[in-house]
């Protein structure tokens, strides 16, 4: 029996990326010269599905690096010559705040206890700091940031760069990319492909940004550096021999989802979403881990295993082992709180049904 997997990345694969796959090798792409019109071509067609699908302004650049974890590094070597502002809520945001420290740079943050949220939009940003780091979904707490409250703001500090990490969403939060200068994910979250590619979305005030820095002499990086980027972007092409089966595979995908119509996904999504947390809220072995209901994610659920009535206590581990005895995989908590959650990726690759029949489990054990 084939698994169905709810974890929060790798996650399930998009029911359609087999037969992409084997288009794919049929038509040999795994031999395709990246310098060649036929890559061009692929992304070229990648591009322009995720234009449409995030609609992307069209002096933003689309950039496939190898990773998110890649991307914290270039936004920061790119844009920031001193300080960065960060709002911390949990381990990627985390981790991205470190980043900056590591390279040098003044790093400040605000950070809110794990599991709980910001009201974003009067967070105390630095009249000094020069790029703002926001993460849309905090995908070890499975807490949320309102899109409205980035959109504020954002509104409200105009001079500086505001980028953000929407690696565990993405495609599900509607961004104003007019607004917010960059944003990045990675494809085995919530696009539902194997892992290995980092798409990075950034405007030309990012690049203007970088060209400063680097006439001033100071590191940017080299291949992917902005202006290189830019640069090859411009012809549809990669600095560095990229990852072309993940990138035309990406671009399949994002053509079935617009097809489908990004709104319809949207609403599925927080339909799914809802099932989810009533079923952990009216649970007697089971909580909402995430108090503010306005905080909470739309896709990544995380239960604690925190019996109230339940007579026979289980911990996250055994819910798992549980889980997984019927072809199901969710995630375990993040850290320390291994074995008191279980994390529930909500993509768009697992149906409504395939939602239903995990609640059904879910309630068994
Ligand atoms: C998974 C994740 C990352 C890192 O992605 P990689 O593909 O492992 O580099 C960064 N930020 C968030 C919020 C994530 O969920």
């Amino acid at each position: 029996m084939k698994n169905t997997y709810f974890t929060p990345g790798p996650a399930q694969l998009y029911p359609s990326v087999a037969r992409h796959v084997q288009t794919a090798l049929d038509e040999q792409i795994g031999s395709l010269s990246h310098r060649s019109q036929g890559f061009r071509r692929i992304y070229q067609h990648t591009a322009d599905q995720l234009r449409e699908m995030l609609r992307i302004p069209d002096g933003s650049g689309i950039f496939f690096l190898g990773s998110a974890t890649e991307v914290w590094e270039r936004v920061l070597q790119n844009c920031v010559e001193r300080e960065s502002f960060h709002l911390v809520n949990g381990s990627f945001s985390g981790r991205f705040h470190a980043f900056a420290r590591e390279l040098g740079k003044h790093a400040t943050q605000v950070e809110a206890p794990f599991g709980e949220g910001f009201n974003a939009g009067d967070a105390p940003v630095p009249e000094t700091a020069e790029l703002v780091c926001l993460t849309h979904n905090e995908t070890s707490s499975g807490v949320s940031m309102p899109v409205a409250e980035m959109h504020a703001l954002r509104s409200a500090h105009p001079g500086r760069l505001f980028v953000v990490d929407a690696v565990s969403s993405a495609p599900y939060p509607d961004l104003d990319l007019k607004l917010i200068d960059s944003v990045f994910f990675s494809v085995q979250k919530a696009f539902g492909l194997p892992a290995g590619l980092g798409v990075w979305i950034a405007n030309e005030r990012m690049l203007a940004k970088a060209e400063q820095l680097a006439a001033k002499g100071i590191s940017i990086g080299t291949y992917h550096s902005l202006p290189s980027l830019f640069k090859n972007f411009r012809n549809y092409e990669t600095p560095e021999t990229p990852n072309v089966m993940n990138i035309y595979l990406l671009g399949k995908v994002a053509e079935e989802m617009n097809r489908q119509g990004i709104g319809a996904i949207r609403r599925e999504t927080e339909a799914k979403a809802q099932r989810l947390y009533d079923f952990l809220d009216r649970s007697a072995s089971f909580d909402v881990f995430v108090r503010n209901p306005a905080h909470r994610s739309q896709t990544v659920i995380v239960g604690s295993v925190a019996p109230r009535q339940s007579s026979q206590p289980k911990t996250a581990t055994q819910v798992i082992e549980a889980l997984k005895a019927a072809g199901i995989v969710v995630g375990g908590g993040y850290g320390s709180y291994r074995n008191q959650h279980i994390r529930i990726a909500n993509f768009p690759a697992t149906s409504t049904e395939e939602v239903e029949r995990l609640v059904r489990e879910l309630g068994k054990v």
